[in-house]
């Protein structure tokens, strides 16, 4: 008998997808829910059963707690997984859920509640013992309150939503005469974006590192984790790549870190799958971040470096069976990247490109994982995230996991609408990738040099290209030297070997 007959899935995209994949193995009937722009999408598809549950805006569908609710009442759900994003991370969400006689795949509403606000994950990390950023304790009751201890942990700080997330809501202050100003317009935005303005003060460290490890933890008091992850490589605070093991940490920081993630889960109460965030300063130390209460984006590379499907396991966890291994029984070996490719045009500041997919063709082969949310033919809309597939490469080591990813990235064929693939390449082919020496401000400390002849961009938009502007925000790393020559090239030999 499977642990649940039936488990609805309240999200969309490349995640919906793999979780649906997970429990069709374990023999659970999958329920889909869509929003009307997604009524063909690939999640759809993949579904046994399929419940239209609103309109294009994400407020009146994938937010909207009545209708998913309803979903699963009509459908005879005992279960749902919130996949990532959307209500992912909603302690009334999961509050709900339990109310209404369902089973939430994730943690309990108290440890989201009490780990969804940075500043009282703070204080439960500096509680378990787990070294902190250092800054504030309690949220700011003021901007002079928050000039004070801004001297007082010395500047450069870091103002932070309490409520923050996806990279939004952070404000660096270099100096004193700037700090009221930013304390208004910081507590701004946290009121509009996350409905509380209430902001913290961090130390703001310079060329960290972002380093995580997953935790999974049971309803019997298991709690264990599985490693870390590097995902230092990022644009606006935001993922782009994520590797494991990290190239940056060494044995007796990697065993501390996985201790102070376990120490911590158990001092929230933590079940199901969550990540504990660290950042790591050019010294090797580390210091907590936050808990993403949730499956992350870039879980497969542990699932390929564990030997383990993550989702099983939260399911599992969630019909009260215990974890099935113990912490010395996990087996980490070989070499996992992961790249996110979006439908988003790194020649036009990154301004996603949404549209039909005329042509797609999916890499493959020894080592390639493709966690994709569309296929040819599929319009992508609008509405919602750019993400359109996660591309995950497996090696012995790491280098052959880099040229494994290199080598799909290449493979990997689409026309109609633009992405960030020979970004991408760029990137894994930087000498700081290469060499493992990057940190999270590799990607936008370095600038466009060799923008391509004004020819070149005439052809370039002749194919359908957008041309590059160039301008404060758009700013290419040093991968990108010389690149548009090598862009130009690709593209044009992606467009002559494959037309639509
Ligand atoms: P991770 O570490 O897992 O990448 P992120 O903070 O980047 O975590 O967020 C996870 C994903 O969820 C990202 O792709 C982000 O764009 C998406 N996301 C976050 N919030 C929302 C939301 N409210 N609606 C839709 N997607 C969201
Ligand atoms: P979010 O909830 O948006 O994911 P995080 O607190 O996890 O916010 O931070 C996201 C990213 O912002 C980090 O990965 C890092 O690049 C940067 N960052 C956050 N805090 C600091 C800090 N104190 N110093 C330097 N960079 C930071
Ligand atoms: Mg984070």
């Amino acid at each position: 008998m499977p642990v649940f007959r039936k488990v609805l899935i309240a999200n969309r995209g490349e995640i919906a997808v793999r979780i649906a994949r997970t429990l069709r193995e374990m023999g659970i009937g999958v329920v889909a829910v869509y929003a009307e722009p997604d009524a063909t999408a690939l999640h759809v598809i993949h579904a046994d059963e399929a419940v239209p549950i609103g309109g294009r805006e994400p407020a009146t569908s994938y937010l909207d707690i009545d209708r998913i609710l309803w979903a699963a009442r009509k459908s005879g759900a005992e279960a749902i997984h919130p996949g990532y994003g959307f209500l992912a991370e909603n302690a009334e969400f999961a509050r709900r859920v339990q109310e209404a006689g369902l089973v939430f795949i994730g943690p309990t509403p108290e440890a989201m509640e009490a780990l969804g606000d940075k500043v009282q994950a703070r204080r439960i990390a500096r509680k378990a013992g787990v070294p902190v950023v250092p800054g504030t304790l309690e949220g700011l009751r003021s901007p002079e309150e928050g000039l004070r201890l801004a001297r007082e942990i010395g500047f450069p700080v870091l103002l932070k939503a309490a409520r923050g997330g996806g990279g939004k809501g952070m404000r660096v202050v270099r100096r004193p005469e700037d700090f009221a100003e930013a304390f208004r317009l910081a507590s701004q935005e946290a009121a509009s974006a996350f409905g509380d303005p209430t902001l913290f003060l961090e130390k703001y460290i310079e060329h960290p590192r972002h380093v995580e490890i997953q935790v999974l933890g049971d309803h019997h008091g298991g709690v264990i984790h599985l490693y870390e992850r590097e995902c230092s490589m990022q644009r606006r605070h935001q993922k782009i790549i994520e590797e494991t093991p990290s190239p940056a940490i060494d044995e007796p920081t990697r065993r501390a870190m996985g201790e102070a993630a376990v120490a911590l889960a158990r001092e929230a109460g933590y079940t199901n799958a969550g990540t504990v965030e660290f950042m790591v300063d050019p010294e090797g130390r580390f210091y907590f971040l936050e808990v993403n209460t949730r499956l992350q984006v870039e879980h497969p590379i542990t699932e390929l470096t564990v030997g383990m499907d993550l989702v099983r396991e939260q399911v599992r966890i969630a019909s009260g069976a215990r974890l099935s291994l113990a912490q010395g029984e996990v087996r980490k070996s070989g070499h996992a990247i992961e790249a996110r490719v979006y439908a988003e045009d790194p020649q036009n500041r990154f301004l996603p490109s949404p549209g039909r997919i005329h042509f797609l063709l999916e890499p493959g082969g020894p080592g390639i994982r493709v966690d994709s949310g569309v296929y040819p033919g599929y319009e992508i809309p609008v509405y919602y995230d750019p993400l359109i597939a996660k591309v995950i490469a497996y090696g012995r080591d790491r280098e052959e996991a880099r040229r494994r990813l290199v080598r799909a990235l290449r493979e990997y064929r689409i026309f109609g609408p633009v992405t960030n693939l020979l970004f991408l390449i760029d990137l894994l082919e930087s000498p700081a990738f290469v060499e493992g020496s990057y940190d999270t401000w590799t990607v936008e400390a370095e600038e466009w040099e060799a923008p391509p002849p004004e020819e070149s961009l005439a052809i370039l938009g002749a194919l359908g290209g957008a041309e590059p502007e160039r301008g404060e925000e758009d700013r290419h790393p040093a991968a990108l030297r010389e690149s548009a020559w090598k862009r130009l090239g690709r593209l044009m030999a992606m467009r002559g070997s494959f037309r639509p």
